[in-house]
């Protein structure tokens, strides 16, 4: 079966026992026992409820895995995924993973005794080396936010397979729709369904699926364990949302397209970061292992000055984190997603002063190019900003 038929006839479709055309939100916290020597399937919903398991079972479908899980964010699902390790162990990590990640594994997972090395995952060759006698996994995100470096998935599965490593994949940019890294060779794919799975910025989710049953066994325990799951009316969105994912990256994947393209021939913008245009560095791997290239984009204006009043003059987007919406979505990383990052990484990391991301959503493509090009009408000359910065830096 194709996705688009899959993701609206797979499993959980409809409800087995009424024949609604939606899977019902079973609110409950506990299952009736009718016979003690004979448990039922569900019994305690932290352990299971029939909403989220109708999800987790659509997810993992999609995605070509064995069993699928729905966390309470995609943050509850990388920190309940990284408890898969131990103390000891250390994971090469892709070194411009979500920021949330970073600090979880800078601040919180280092406390437990994991230690992580980031690598610049675009290189294969980085990520071998970084491999030392107690690496246990690789951790990898791509492309990667904000300025969509492209990693090989099967040449790193490759690496992890000679050294017996799980290989674990964040995979919110693309979705099982353009991208499954299962099907590569990864052991693990997580996604923020708070984005595209979603859909609509209006739910928080996780979501994890694991290519095998014995490692799908530990990561329920620890689901299990640890409690991070999803609510069950927060099942049923996030269900509601995936019906539509395929539609809705068409229509948004095509508009970050022309949206690429239509920057990249505009005087004002000094570079366009998208796997869609063959000058990305990453656009021949993004080609060859998904069958798309996504509805983000990153862009650069130049200088603060001007990246602020882009923002000022936008009437269209809405400014904000997050992405994967009907809404197109403009945010600026310097003081959003990487924040709290110190100027000097950032600058090695390529998110300068003048980087804005945008996330394409549903509206009419020429709309957004008319904002566009009014809000880039009248931004201060580049030039003429950097003659001031001089003249400041010598008085
Ligand atoms: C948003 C995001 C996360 C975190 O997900 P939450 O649902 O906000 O907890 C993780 N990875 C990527 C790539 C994201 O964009």
């Amino acid at each position: 079966m194709n996705f688009a038929t899959k993701v609206l006839h797979g499993t959980s479709c409809f409800d087995p026992i009424t024949g609604a055309s939606s899977v019902p939100i079973y609110q409950a916290s506990t299952f009736h026992q009718a016979d003690l020597d004979q448990p039922g399937t569900f019994d305690y919903a932290r352990s299971g409820n029939p909403t989220r398991a109708a999800l987790e079972e659509a997810i993992a479908g999609l995605e070509g895995g064995e069993r699928g899980f729905a966390f309470a964010s995609g943050m509850a699902a990388i920190s309940s995924v990284f408890m898969l390790f131990s103390a000891g162990d250390h994971v090469v990590v892709a070194e411009d993973v979500y920021g949330g990640t970073f600090r979880f594994l800078t601040r919180v997972l280092s406390r437990m005794g994991i230690s992580v090395t980031f690598v610049d995952a675009s290189q294969t060759e980085a990520v071998r080396t970084a491999i030392t006698p107690t690496t246990k996994g690789i951790y990898l995100e791509t492309p990667s936010n904000p300025t969509l470096k492209v990693t090989d998935i099967a040449a790193v599965c490759r690496i992890a397979k000679q050294h017996d490593l799980l290989v674990i994949v964040d995979n919110t940019f693309m979705t099982p729709y353009y991208q499954r890294p299962l099907e590569l060779g990864a052991d693990v794919v997580i996604h923020s369904a708070t984005k595209f799975i979603g859909g609509h910025s209006d739910v928080v989710a996780g979501l994890a699926v694991t290519r095998d049953a014995a490692l799908g066994e530990q990561l329920y325990f620890i689901q299990n364990g640890m409690g991070a799951i999803l609510g069950v009316q927060d099942c049923w969105l996030v269900m509601r949302g995936l019906k539509t994912l395929k539609a809705r990256l068409d229509v948004s994947t095509n508009t970050a397209e022309q949206l690429a393209n239509w920057l990249s021939a505009h005087p004002e913008i000094t570079s366009v970061y998208y796997t869609g245009l063959t000058e990305h560095p990453g656009h021949q791997v993004q080609a060859s292992q998904s069958s798309g290239h996504g509805a983000v984009l990153s862009f650069d204006v130049g200088s603060r000055e001007r990246a602020k009043a882009l923002f000022d003059r936008v009437k269209l987007p809405i400014v904000a984190v997050s992405l994967g919406a009907v809404e197109t979505i403009l945010s600026y990383p310097v003081t959003m997603s990487h924040a709290a990052m110190p100027a000097e990484e950032r600058a090695a990391r390529g998110i300068t002063d003048g980087l804005i991301r945008l996330s394409a959503g549903l509206e009419d493509v020429n709309d957004l190019i008319e904002d566009l090009k009014q809000a880039l009408e009248n931004l201060p000359p580049l030039q003429k900003i950097e003659e001031e910065k001089e003249a400041f830096s010598r008085a």
